[in-house]
């Protein structure tokens, strides 16, 4: 028997830091969100220090400060939050992927009564992303403490530091980023105005550069929906897509358990058959911090035809994406939105059916698409899906069925219906059936194939047929045979006739009689090739 030893795997941060440098964030523009979010940080943790009654002086302006120095190279983030003595810069910028923030949540839990605390920290590792930009780091703060003096730390990268007393009249920090040759890119005004609107258009304290501040502090979805109006909503949606028509209305998401999630999601006026096509796209905030807009795995596929913001500290965010996907509170997250959009739908279906039947057309394609593709979507939007006839009339897809079941049942007890997807092209059609006392939906969107056959595959006793797939008889057998005026032989002579005038070997020719009110001859296609065609011109084959 071998004996077992235990022991302690050593870390050489020689080795560790150029691999954090490189590979904290493939997007070296991060640095720029990860300092503000810190001076945030420091500012918020101020402000609730007071609100504890830890903290006697006057507060004053919490303005955070970012600063481009073109020539000495050089960019500067200041803010006047609680900064650091120099015991607690060895603590908290010393000591690696210790972080400050999840102490100080830590720390003050019992205070945080019920509220939520909004400090942006959580890795203890975003100080660092200086180092993509920077060849040189200086930190010079001063706490908020009483008496206390204000140090610098200076460290170019390696693993050593720099820490000095220095004179600094205010509370607060700055941080200063030595930009690095390979990183000049960032020493230019347009590009750090850039970063800092994508990053923090919405941070909940003022941040000012170049003379103008860059944030809206308050974004509507931090407010309580009672306090907005609707003017409120279409305003923010301008400022979030300036190019873009007017919403057809908003839903306000507000959660804080089981996982903690804001936000607002407008349903955008879509043409039919131009969705793939938007740019526009939900934003993803962390406590008020951009994030990202890809939204992919947070928010369920049909619903990234929405637009607005979602805000929500629960979300991993410096994580993989396989992780992501896994990740049961971005699971929970995706269920709720899917919940709430239904919840909402119905409510405005269930209130004011006229309006909602006004606005389907434009929001037909995202609830068929949501019903096609998301099974407890599906459980609930079957009460408000609509289908509309060829008359303008809208129903839902229950009362449709019981529309026309007395009259579309066939001889093995299915209901038929009958649906167009050309209106011009198939009118002849139409109007027969219409003769026949039949009702004939329209569907002729590029989300109507899919959404028949899913249809056809929920509903019991429900075929969806096209009014050109055959002759009405056989469309809706109804098992009653009629009786031909023609002899075999002249049907035999007839499909002889229309055989050769036709030429064209993938068309079949039947002979069969018709009702007197029918046309004389028509040419259709079994509703399995139709389908066919039309779900490959979706997919522009
Ligand atoms: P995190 O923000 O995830 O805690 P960071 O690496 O971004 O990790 O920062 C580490 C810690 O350094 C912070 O938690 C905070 O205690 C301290 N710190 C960083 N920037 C500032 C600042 N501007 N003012 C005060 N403390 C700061
Ligand atoms: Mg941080």
């Amino acid at each position: 028997r071998g004996e077992s030893t235990r022991g302690q795997i050593s870390i050489h941060t020689e080795n560790i830091f150029p691999i954090i440098k490189k590979f904290l964030y493939s997007d070296h523009e991060i640095f720029l969100r990860e300092l503000v979010s810190n001076a945030v940080d420091a500012s918020q943790k101020l402000q609730k220090l007071a609100s504890y009654g830890e903290y006697g002086e006057e507060i004053g302006e919490l303005k955070i400060t970012v600063a481009l120095d073109e020539e000495a190279k050089t960019i500067t983030i200041s803010d006047r939050g609680i900064g650091m003595t120099a015991d607690e810069v060895k603590k908290y910028i010393n000591q690696i992927a210790f972080s400050g923030a999840t102490e100080f949540i830590e720390k003050y839990k019992d205070k945080a009564t019920g509220e939520e605390t909004n400090i942006i920290g959580h890795f203890g590792l975003g100080f660092y992303s200086a180092f993509m930009v920077a060849e040189n780091v200086e930190i010079i703060t001063k706490s908020y403490r009483e008496g206390s003096q204000a140090v610098r730390w200076v460290c170019d990268g390696s693993t050593e530091y720099e820490l000095s007393d220095v004179d600094k009249a205010e509370r607060g920090t700055d941080i200063i980023l030595h930009i690095a040759p390979d990183s000049e890119e960032f020493l230019d005004k347009g590009r750090i105005r850039g970063i800092l609107e994508k990053y923090g258009r919405f941070l909940p304290v003022p941040v000012e550069f170049d003379g103008s501040v860059i944030n809206d502090a308050t974004p509507i979805w931090t407010k309580a929906p009672a306090d907005l109006t609707d003017e409120d909503y279409r305003t923010f949606y301008r400022e979030l897509y300036p190019m873009s028509e007017e919403p057809l209305f908003w839903i306000h998401l507000n959660v804080d358990y089981p996982f903690n999630l804001t936000g607002v999601l407008y349903f955008p006026k879509l043409a039919n058959d131009k969705f793939q096509m938007k740019r526009e796209k939900i934003q993803l905030y962390s406590r008020q911090v951009f994030i990202t807009d890809e939204v992919k795995d947070v928010v369920p596929d049909f619903l990234m035809m929405l637009h607005g913001v979602i805000d929500s500290p629960d979300i991993p965010l410096n994580v993989s994406r396989s992780f992501l996907q896994a990740d049961s509170n971005v699971k929970k997250i995706n269920g709720y939105i899917t919940r709430k959009v239904a919840d909402k739908l119905n409510e405005l279906f269930q209130s004011d059916r006229a309006g909602f039947e006004q606005k389907f057309d434009d929001i037909g394609l995202f609830i068929k698409y949501g019903a096609i593709s998301d099974e407890k979507f599906y459980e609930k939007a079957k009460d408000f899906a609509l289908v509309k006839n060829t008359d303008g009339k809208y129903f839902t897809i229950n009362e449709y069925r019981e529309h026309v079941q007395a009259n579309q049942t066939d001889k093995n007890e299915q209901v038929v219906l009958l649906y167009t997807t050309d209106r011009n092209q198939q009118d002849a059609y139409i109007d027969s059936a219409k003769r026949r006392g039949y009702d004939v939906l329209l569907m002729d969107t590029v989300i109507d194939p899919h959404f028949i056959n899913a249809l056809e595959y929920k509903l019991e006793k429900t075929t969806f047929k096209r009014v050109d797939a055959d002759t009405l008889d056989k469309l809706i057998d109804a098992g009653i045979s009629s009786e031909s005026v023609l002899s075999d032989d002249d049907k035999a002579r007839l499909k002889e006739v229309f055989e050769q005038t036709l030429n064209d070997k993938s068309l079949s020719v039947s002979v069969e009689s018709l009702p007197a009110d029918e046309l004389p001859v028509s040419i259709t296609m079994p509703e399995f090739m139709r389908r066919m065609k039309d779900m490959s011109a979706l997919s522009g084959e």
